[in-house]
């Protein structure tokens, strides 16, 4: 198949095209190569995509993906790109509106216009706001806590009416804390590893518990559903909520250094948690990486890095 991806440079983006690269898709990517954090990461993922032989756009979603629509025959559509990320969503709710639901829109619009049979979309587990316990699909309300969060759901909704109103196929992937080597710097268990390298203290927000869920049981969670022609709301997570601060603590030992706790930040929730019984049953979905063989991994690609 002709894939396309955009925020394919990413972390989830450039890990999803290798895989269906390797399974023999044809993939192309595109990448505005925004600066939300180090650029030069993004430019690293990209050659290694070009290495592999994979397309790499570099343009911007809002203003150039009907000309690369256009100038491709694209047999599924992966929409990644998007400004992550809940603390920003605060102070910037706007840009959050333009990112996280217009560029859906421009995504899903374009899909139509083209007639490209089939938009993968990326959304979160924030969607599911202040709940506990492993979260079905349908516990997602709307009633969230950032505005990362209501970006996220509303751009579901623009999915779903699209769905509804043009018979498009159309996938959501609900993603839990998705963590591995070439990961997103903004993220906790990046920012400890590179924290417990540099012999600095690891700091704790509040006391969070996450779905951490391994990069290659999401790509292979994604490339499931793109092989099944599965259409609806999945989560992909571990079905594991682990402590942060009992990640932290164990990262503490083992490079000594200290931990320090700092009060918890508006907008993120407690907990994190998925039940994953829809992705299993349509697809086969099975998350088979343990924490401890993620972070062993995450550790040898940020020691090779330096
Ligand atoms: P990422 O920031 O690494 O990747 C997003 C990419 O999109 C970046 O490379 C960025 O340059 C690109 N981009 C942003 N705006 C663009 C534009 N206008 N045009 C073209 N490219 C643009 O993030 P990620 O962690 O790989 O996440 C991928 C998707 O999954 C996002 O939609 C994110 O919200 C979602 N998600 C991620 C996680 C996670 O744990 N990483 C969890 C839940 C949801």
């Amino acid at each position: 198949m002709q894939i396309g991806i955009t925020g394919g440079a990413g972390f989830i983006g450039a890990a999803l095209a290798l895989r269906l690269q390797a399974s023999g898709h044809t993939v192309y990517v595109m990448d505005a190569f925004t600066d939300y954090y180090d650029v030069e990461l993004k430019l690293e993922r990209a050659q290694r995509l070009q290495a592999h032989g994979i397309g790499v756009f570099d343009g911007n979603v809002h203003e150039e993906l009907g000309t690369w629509c256009e100038s491709h025959t694209f047999d599924a559509l992966f929409h990644l790109a998007a400004l992550p990320g809940v603390p920003g969503s605060l102070t910037e709710p706007h840009r959050y509106i333009e990112d996280d639901i217009a560029m859906t829109v421009t995504v899903l619009e374009a899909a139509r216009t083209h007639g490209i049979p089939h938009v993968f979309f990326a959304s979160s587990s924030s969607v599911y706001g202040e709940q506990t316990g492993a979260l079905l699909e349908q516990q997602a309300t709307g009633n969230v806590m950032s505005p990362y969060a209501a970006a996220k759901y509303s751009a579901e909704t623009f999915c779903r009416t699209y769905h509804n109103l043009y018979d498009m196929n159309v996938t959501i992937f609900r993603f839990f804390t998705v963590y591995g080597p070439s990961g997103r710097p903004d993220m906790a268990l990046f920012r400890f590893i590179e924290q417990a390298l540099d012999g600095q203290p690891l700091t704790v927000f509040g006391d969070p518990v996450r779905d951490f869920t391994y990069i290659d049981d999401i790509t292979r969670g994604m490339e499931q559903a793109l092989e099944a022609k599965a259409t609806g709301i999945f989560n992909l997570g571990a079905s594991r909520p682990e402590s942060v601060r009992d990640i932290a603590a164990m990262l503490s030992e083992r490079f000594n250094v200290p931990v320090r706790s700092a009060p918890a930040r508006t907008g993120d929730v407690s907990m994190t948690w998925s039940n994953t019984d829809a992705a299993r049953q349509t697809f086969g979905y099975v998350p088979s990486f343990t924490l401890a063989d993620g972070i062993e991994r995450m550790i040898r690609w940020h020691l090779e890095r330096r």
